[in-house]
């Protein structure tokens, strides 16, 4: 049985940042990462794909040049672990014995959690740029779009980036003002949430956006079902405070109808949303995982990394137990102070002393050539790293966004330099 001193599940961007850093600091590690892909993509770009704004091909690399020198891709599925006995399994038969695991599994897409979305995708005017199949379907849809609702959505479940739901719908909005078919449209955001954003300053000033462009919003409205051929979307609204008045103006323009009880019927026809989302399978079924948590996620100490159970597993990324927005730059953050845990832990069987304070960063596209950078913590505090004020749209906050960001994550990030 090949042994590993670290082993990392999943080649993507926690995987391959942790694995290049590690490496920096021990070029002698025996390290081992298990990906099945001979892709890699820069997903935050996929929003600007969706909007016409990005080469879908300019987001992706192959694995191969992103596997650290000196690490071992093992181009396999993990299919189970075991960590009593420190052994991974994968789907071509192979057990990987391990000194330290680190899982950076990612997230997995579970479209067939609504009713109707699995078949509608890609079809209808439904789609999603949470799949790079579905990002350039976003854009064609935008450009032939001809007037009616257009309808962007967030589902109830945790998701990555929670805030690329809405970035599409300004880029869209501005979109359909560019094309002089603003008139025509009717922009609505529904979301089983209660709030457009849950950090201040940001959410006042989404709610000023949202007012300003003629967005409506509809809150505690969580998504049931997708009708395709209808082009309907069902929502059940979960505080009966805020099911629609079907008498005022707006609900009889945007054709809203009650069937039954609290359920609303929103007709469209263009509809962005995000799959309901959870940990991969394997790793909701593996002893791993958070006990009785619907979404499986790994059972990690939240400042640490550290597996609650076993503290020779470590986890971060979308995958990890921690309540942070699930975000590439949340890994920026957590990865160093996993790697430090992970060499103090071989060297010593002891963790170091950074914590991790949740920092997550949602850069908020409100159109073509602005954007927000929402930077904040576990408390949903404000946690600014830039010297200007980003609670506001700004042309500047776009170039890092298109520009510095994607170069950034290919020449440091996944380098293990920054
Ligand atoms: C539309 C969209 C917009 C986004 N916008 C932003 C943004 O603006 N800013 C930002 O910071 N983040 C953004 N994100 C989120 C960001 O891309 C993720 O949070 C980040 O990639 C998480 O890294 P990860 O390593 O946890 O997961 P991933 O990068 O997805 O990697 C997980 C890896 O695990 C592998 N894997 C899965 N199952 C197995 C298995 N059984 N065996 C072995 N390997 C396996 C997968 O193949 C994959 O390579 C966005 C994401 C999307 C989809």
């Amino acid at each position: 049985m090949e042994n590993y001193k670290v082993l990392i599940i999943g080649g993507g961007t926690a995987g391959i940042t942790v694995a290049a850093q590690l490496l920096r600091k021990q070029s002698n590690l025996k390290l081992g990462i298990i990906e099945p892909s001979d892709k890699h993509y820069y997903q935050p770009a996929w929003t600007l794909v969706g909007a016409g704004t990005y080469d879908l091909k300019a987001t992706e690399r192959d694995e191969k040049n992103l596997i650290p020198k000196g690490a071992s891709w093992i181009k396999d599925f993990v299919v189970s672990i075991d960590p009593d006995s420190k052994v991974v399994t994968t789907k071509q038969g192979s057990h990987l014995q391990y000194e330290i695991l680190v899982v950076a599994a990612g997230i997995q897409y579970n479209w067939s959690v609504t009713p109707g979305l699995a078949e509608g995708i890609g079809t209808h005017g439904i789609t999603s740029n949470y799949d790079k199949k579905y990002a350039e379907y976003t854009w064609e849809l935008l450009q032939n779009f001809a007037g009616g609702t257009a309808l962007f959505t967030q589902p109830h479940t945790p998701i990555k980036c929670g805030g690329a739901p809405q970035k599409i719908m300004y880029l869209a909005e501005h979109h359909f003002r560019k094309r002089g078919i603003r008139d025509q449209a009717n922009v609505i955001f529904a979301t089983p949430g209660s709030v457009i954003f849950a950090v201040t300053p940001f959410k006042e000033a989404l709610e000023g956006i949202v007012k300003e462009r003629n967005i409506h919003t509809f809150f505690f409205h969580k998504l049931v079902e997708v009708r395709p051929e209808q082009q309907e979307a069902i929502y059940e609204v979960t505080n009966g405070e805020h099911m629609p008045d079907l008498s005022n103006a707006d609900s009889i323009k945007l054709g809203i109808r009650i069937e039954g009880g609290n359920h609303v019927v929103i007709p469209f026809k263009f509809m962005h949303t995000a799959p309901p989302q959870s940990a991969p399978d394997f790793i909701k079924e593996s002893a791993l995982s958070i006990t009785d948590d619907p979404y499986g996620w790994v059972d990690v100490d939240k400042h640490s990394f550290q597996h609650k159970k076993y503290p020779e597993v470590f986890s971060l990324g979308d995958v990890a137990g921690t309540p942070n927005a699930k975000t590439g730059a949340a890994v920026r953050k957590q990865a160093p102070i996993l790697v430090e845990n992970v060499l103090a832990w071989l060297s010593r069987h002891k963790i170091g002393d950074s914590q991790y304070d949740g920092y997550s960063s949602c850069p908020i596209v409100t159109g073509y050539g602005k954007m927000m950078l929402a930077e904040f913590d576990y408390e949903n505090k404000a946690a600014p790293t830039l010297p200007v004020d980003t609670s506001r749209p700004r042309w500047d906050m776009w170039i890092l966004k298109k520009y510095i960001l994607p170069w950034f994550y290919w020449n440091r990030m996944l380098k293990g330099k920054g």
